[in-house]
């Protein structure tokens, strides 16, 4: 590791501008999963550290709220200016604790940036109305103005560009924030402390915990000088942070997990819907939320299809993130591959059939081999939860109609998918599928320039496009009286 990969590497957590430990002085371990080796530690932080960053927090929104659009796009944009000259140090730091291959952890830090110039744009285009009244001596005004401090909780498979969704906005609209990365990839939440600080934002207006996240998540979201909390993980810890959201009425924004379904019609381009589906199952080792959960493929070109997506499958390289050509890193952690485990045994035992993979891989620790299942009923496990890595179960349908129902028959609604080169078709099938986010023929999607959410249990907001910034503004309908007739 070089010198301007470790300065970027911050063992403490970022208060109102000062870097410190937790208050206990105690830490946790950071372990790399392509070695199982650790990489460093971090302080185990609280209640009272998160208390303490609230309000630093708190205090700076004052003055940052103040400060023009410009002032803060400006600052913005030198952001991401340093994001893309360290953006290999930040990869760097991604792989060795995340685990992704380093091509693909460099997108990711080119996606935070893009993010980042995404938000510096659109500070400057916050606009109110001025509405026509209906009192002769009124004027009515409408004004959008920062909701304040935010607390932004994010998981470990995008440590980095989860926050530039919400630190971009955050910035932007003149909030503040406080922000909780994961606990098995910190470094690359910490590092935006880092980057902050070079660009000139000011000490308080991002304050960065890492430790308990029950304690830091319970502060979070019961104290009430937070206005919002903006969260990315599973459904289950979302539903309970709502839950806790709720004493305080804070303003929400949750993205949570999803049950992608990848559909390939008969009269599908085969060689495209095999090229997507490798795009949206085994990005990431098959660890995001918007990667395909469930293959339904029509009869007439099933076989086809396995036959053509599994050599494609056997072809994934599968290594340490940093080793040139790996396109599939380890799991983030042992649990993850207990529970493919799981849904492998599930499958088998219901009468699924391993094409390729299945089983742990040969470099052990948290390796595991890409997999795909043939012959997936609606009975097993992976029809209705998520299976977060490296398994492709493929499931046959008859019709159009038929597949519809079977992909929106999930509490989920966020990524889906479908190949088909019938133009009738593609409207009716995306017309048809209650989802935020639809790929016809492309694997895929996510950019900033769209909106990013879901539907259903999958979430509520919008990250990136013009509707990212909405919910991090508050509307304010002003009356203007007694200007005579
Ligand atoms: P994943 O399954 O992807 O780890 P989680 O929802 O468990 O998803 O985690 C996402 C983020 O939520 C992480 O930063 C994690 O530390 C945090 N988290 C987990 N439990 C809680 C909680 N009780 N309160 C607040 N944050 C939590």
């Amino acid at each position: 590791m070089n010198a301007n990969t470790s300065r970027f590497i911050k063992q403490a957590n970022l208060i109102g501008g000062q870097w410190v430990a937790a208050d206990s002085g105690a830490t946790i371990d950071v372990m790399n999963p392509a070695t199982g080796k650790a990489i460093g530690t971090i302080p185990k932080s609280g209640k009272a550290e998160t208390a303490r960053a609230i309000e630093a927090a708190a205090q700076a929104f004052k003055s940052w709220r103040k400060t023009t659009a410009n002032e803060r796009s400006q600052k913005m944009r030198k952001l991401h200016d340093l994001i893309l000259a360290n953006q290999d140090a930040l990869a760097e730091i991604l792989t060795m604790e995340q685990g992704k291959s380093f091509t693909e952890a460099k997108g990711e830090v080119a996606s935070s940036a893009a993010y980042i110039l995404w938000y510096a744009e659109e500070a400057r285009r916050v606009y109110g109305d001025v509405v026509p009244s209906p009192w002769a001596d009124r004027r009515i005004m409408v004004t959008k103005e920062p909701v304040g401090v935010v607390a932004a909780i994010t998981p470990w498979n995008f440590p980095s560009s989860m926050l530039a969704r919400k630190i971009g906005p955050a910035l932007a609209t003149g909030c503040t924030v406080v922000v909780k990365p994961a606990t098995q990839t910190p470094y690359s939440g910490l590092a935006w402390g880092v980057l902050c600080e070079e660009a000139g934002i000011p000490a308080g207006v991002v304050n960065i915990l890492t430790g308990s996240a029950s304690e830091i998540g319970g502060e979070l979201t019961r104290n009430p000088q937070v206005a919002k909390l903006t969260f990315t993980g599973s459904t289950e810890i979302g539903k309970l942070l709502m839950k806790q959201t709720a004493g305080t009425v804070k303003k929400v924004s949750m993205e949570l997990g999803g049950n992608a379904p990848f559909i390939v019609f008969d009269d599908a381009d085969l060689d495209r819907a095999v090229a997507g589906a490798i795009a949206a199952k085994f990005r990431n080792s098959g660890q995001t939320c918007v990667c395909t959960n469930r293959f339904f493929v029509q009869s007439k070109i099933y076989s086809r299809f396995v036959e053509k997506f599994t050599e494609a499958v056997e072809q994934l390289k599968v290594g340490n993130g940093m080793d040139s050509g790996t396109q599939q890193g380890p799991l983030i952690d042992m649990n993850a591959v207990e529970k493919v485990e799981e849904f492998i045994a599930d499958a088998t035992k219901k009468g699924g059939r391993i094409v390729t993979g299945g089983k742990r891989h040969a470099l052990g620790g948290s390796y595991f081999e890409p997999t795909v299942i043939a012959d997936a009923k609606p009975r097993m496990r992976f029809t209705k939860e998520e299976i977060f890595g490296p398994v492709a179960p493929v499931y046959k349908f008859k019709s159009e109609e038929d597949v519809i129902e079977q992909a929106n028959n999930t509490e989920y609604g966020l990524a889906c998918y479908f190949y088909t080169q019938d133009l009738g078709r593609a409207f009716r099938v995306m017309e048809g599928l209650k989802y935020g986010l639809v790929g016809v023929n492309e694997g895929l999607i996510s950019t900033v320039e769209a909106p990013f959410g879901g539907l259903k249990e999958s979430g509520l907001g919008k990250e990136g496009g013009h509707q990212g910034i909405e919910d991090y503004l508050d509307t304010k309908y002003v009356c203007i009286g007694g200007l005579g007739l």
